[in-house]
C-alpha cells in the first residue's frame, strides 16, 4: 500500500473485540500474566504498552526499517541512539545542526569521553577528511536547520560502509512522506516527531527508526533500561496527528514554495535557504533523494535592525520556537534555537542576527504573504 493510505488506516483493525477504529488509549502501566511464564505479550508499560506499540510499528513500517521505539521528546529520542558510544568513540556530524542536538553532544556526550568533529556534511570530502579509525557515526541532518544545506545521503552512506560507521539521519524536516533516510541505506532515522509528524503543536515526542535487528535489540534495551519513553495519551495524539501527515506536507510545501519565489523578489530580503529554489546549491541532491522540498524555509533580512521588528509586526504568524505545525511559525535562530552553539560557530555558517526561519502552515497563502508584507514593510 502507498504510504498515504499507511497513514490514513495507522491503528484501525486493532482492536477485534469492539472494532475501534481509533485505538483505545491504554493507560494501563501492567498487565496480567495468563499463567506462570507466560505472557500477553505486555508486562510493564516502560517494556512495552499497546497503544505505543501501534505508533512504533507504524513509524517502522512508514520508514521502511525493522523497529520503531517512541520517546518522550526528538531530544530523548537522539540521547538514547548516543548510548550506542563511548568512551574513546568519535562522531562526524553535519556542522548546521538542531541546536538541541548540538548542546547534547557537547555538554553529555564529550565529557564522558565521546568526541565529535563538525563538518559541512553537503561536502563528501569533508566528510571523508573527518574520518579516523575511532569515527563510529556520521551523524546528518538534511536539509540542516535553519541553513537549509543538503547531504547526499547515498554518498555518506558509502563513505560509512567501507569504514563500518553508522549513518544517522535526523528525518525531521522531510518526514517520511518526502524522504526515507533507509532505503538510501542509513541505519538509523530519528525524529522530533513534536514538529511536522504531530503537526499541530500540541504534543511533544521523538521516534527512532533502525534499519536492522542488532540495531533494534540495541536501541529497545536502551528505550527500557533508561525509560525515557512516550506516555500512552501522547502516542495515541501523535498517531492522531500522523493520519492527515501526507495531506498537510502537500500543502506546507505548495505555500512553502510560494513564499519563497515571492520572498527572493522582496527589496528588504537579501537571501532566501529554500531547497525548492533553482539558485539552492543542493536542489539536484534534494531532488536525488527526496520528492519534496518541506515547509520551512530561512530569509535573511537586509539589516539587523529589522529583525525584532518583523518579530513583534507580525499578526497571523506567531513569534515562536518550533516548528511543523499547522500554525505558521517565525522564530529567530540565533537567539532561540541556537543560542547554546558559539556566536564565531553560528556566524560562520550563516546563522547571523539578521536570519529568520519560517515554518510554514496551511493557512491560504494570500493571508500569509499579506501578513509577512505588512511586517517587512513596518520594519
Ligand atoms: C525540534 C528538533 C529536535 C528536538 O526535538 P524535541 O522534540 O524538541 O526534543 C531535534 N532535531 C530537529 C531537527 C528538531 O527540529
Amino acid at each position: 500500500m502507498k504510504l498515504e493510505t499507511k497513514l490514513a488506516q495507522a491503528g484501525n483493525r486493532i482492536d477485534k473485540t469492539t472494532g475501534a477504529i481509533s485505538i483505545p488509549i491504554h493507560h494501563s502501566t501492567t498487565y496480567a500474566h495468563p499463567r506462570f511464564t507466560e505472557s500477553t505479550g505486555f508486562d510493564y508499560s516502560r517494556m512495552g504498552n499497546p497503544t505505543r506499540q501501534v505508533l512504533e510499528q507504524t513509524i517502522a513500517e512508514l520508514e521502511g526499517g525493522t523497529a520503531g521505539f517512541a520517546f518522550a521528546s526528538g531530544m530523548a529520542a537522539i540521547h538514547c541512539v548516543c548510548q550506542l558510544f563511548q568512551s574513546g568513540d568519535h562522531l562526524i556530524v553535519s556542522n548546521d545542526l538542531y541546536g538541541g542536538t548540538y548542546r547534547l553532544i557537547e555538554q553529555i556526550l564529550r565529557p564522558i569521553g565521546v568526541s565529535a568533529t563538525y563538518v559541512n556534511t553537503s561536502d563528501t570530502a569533508q566528510v571523508e577528511a573527518a574520518m579516523s579509525t575511532a569515527t563510529k557515526a556520521i551523524f546528518i541532518e538534511t536539509p540542516t536547520n535553519p541553513t537549509m544545506q543538503i547531504t547526499d545521503i547515498r554518498a555518506c552512506v558509502e563513505l560509512a560502509q567501507l569504514k563500518g560507521v553508522t549513518v544517522i539521519v535526523d528525518n525531521t524536516f522531510m518526514t517520511p512522506v518526502y524522504q526515507r533516510p533507509l532505503e538510501l541505506g542509513a541505519d538509523i532515522v530519528v525524529h522530533s516527531a513534536t514538529k511536522f509528524l504531530g503537526g499541530h503543536n500540541d504534543v511533544l515526542a521523538g521516534l527512532v527508526v533502525t534499519k536492522d535487528s542488532f540495531l533494534a535489540q540495541r536501541i529497545a534495551f536502551y528505550q527500557n533500561a533508561i525509560g525515557a519513553v512516550l506516555g500512552p495519551q501522547d502516542a495515541w495524539l501523535l498517531l492522531r496527528g500522523m493520519k492527515t501527515l501526507a495531506l498537510r506536507m502537500e500543502r506546507h510545501e505548495e505555500n512553502a514554495r510560494a513564499l519563497a519565489d515571492w520572498l527572493v523578489t522582496h527589496p528588504a530580503i537579501t537571501r532566501v535557504y529554500y531547497p525548492g529554489l533553482s539558485t539552492h546549491p543542493g536542489k539536484q541532491v534534494q531532488e536525488r533523494q527526496s520528492t519534496g522540498y518541506g515547509g520551512v524555509i530561512s530569509f535573511e533580512v537586509a539589516d539587523k535592525s529589522m529583525a525584532p521588528h518583523v518579530l513583534d509586526a507580525v499578526r497571523l504568524i506567531t513569534f515562536a520556537e518550533s516548528l511543523g505545525g499547522v500554525e505558521s511559525l517565525i522564530t529567530f535562530p540565533a537567539v532561540q534555537t541556537h543560542a547554546d552553539i558559539p556566536q564565531a560557530v553560528r556566524e560562520s555558517i550563516g546563522v547571523t542576527e539578521r536570519l529568520l526561519r519560517l515554518s510554514v502552515g496551511i493557512e491560504h497563502i494570500e493571508d500569509l504573504k499579506a501578513d509577512l508584507e505588512q511586517a517587512l514593510a513596518s520594519a
